[in-house]
């Protein structure tokens, strides 16, 4: 992405920002958070980051530039149950990358350096890949832009990672700026109970 991109996305944000405090009533206006409430959430099996069978394409990132929240309320998250602790990871790796003296991937697939890779253990020096690895991503520096999420899933990885709206972040806008613009419809509003936004972070407990 270069920095004029970059420069622009982040100008149409902030006038999205701006827009949806102005307008109050009308069609981007906040609603209170409260228990019981129905909140924005991402349908992973319409999400084209994480639906089965959309492979070799780029990944959308309109999660990251049509959210009015700065960086955006969407972040990825990565389900540790379905996670295999590969130790190659194509989430974390850039898999098309030249590989380095170690025997793996010389790049990392997230431009945003949010993706932790750590041994669970004790690594055999002299057989490293015989080694589970858990796959940490940093809610600070991610902005939901999908790229990891699309490489998660088969036939590569198992759809550990997906997105999710952060409840903490998103300010429940009355008509979800992702939801108009999501090619596939992805954004629905859901009962809190239902958005899925209790994964756990850090850990694989
Ligand atoms: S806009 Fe829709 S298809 Fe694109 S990343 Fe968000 S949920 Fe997925
Ligand atoms: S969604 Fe994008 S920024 Fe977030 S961890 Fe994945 S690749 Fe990195
Ligand atoms: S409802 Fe939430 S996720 Fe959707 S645009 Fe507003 S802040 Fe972003």
């Amino acid at each position: 992405m270069s920095d004029q991109t970059t420069r622009r996305g982040a100008l149409a944000r902030a006038a999205r920002g701006a827009a949806a405090l102005a307008l109050g009533g009308s069609a981007f206006y906040l609603v209170r958070k409260a228990d019981g409430q129905i909140v924005w959430n991402v349908d992973s099996a319409r999400c084209i980051n994480s639906r089965l069978g959309v492979t070799n394409v780029e990944a959308c990132n309109l999660c990251t530039t049509e959210c009015v929240v700065p960086l955006s309320a969407v972040r990825a998250v990565n389900e540790y149950s379905k996670c295999g602790r590969c130790y190659i990871c194509p989430a974390y790796f850039n898999i098309t990358s030249a590989v380095d003296e170690k025997g793996l991937p010389s790049e990392k697939l997230c431009p945003r350096d949010a993706i932790e890779r750590k041994p669970i253990g004790d690594i055999d020096p002299d057989d490293p890949a015989n080694n589970f690895y858990e796959y940490i991503i940093d809610e600070v520096k991610c902005d939901g832009c999908g790229k990891c999420v699309m490489a998660c899933k088969e036939p590569l990885g198992l759809g550990s990672i997906v997105l999710r709206v952060r409840h903490s972040l998103c300010v429940d806008c009355n008509r979800c700026a992702i939801s108009t613009a999501c090619p596939k419809d992805a954004i629905l509003q859901v009962p809190i109970e239902k958005a899925f936004d209790h994964v756990q972070l850090g850990s694989h407990d």
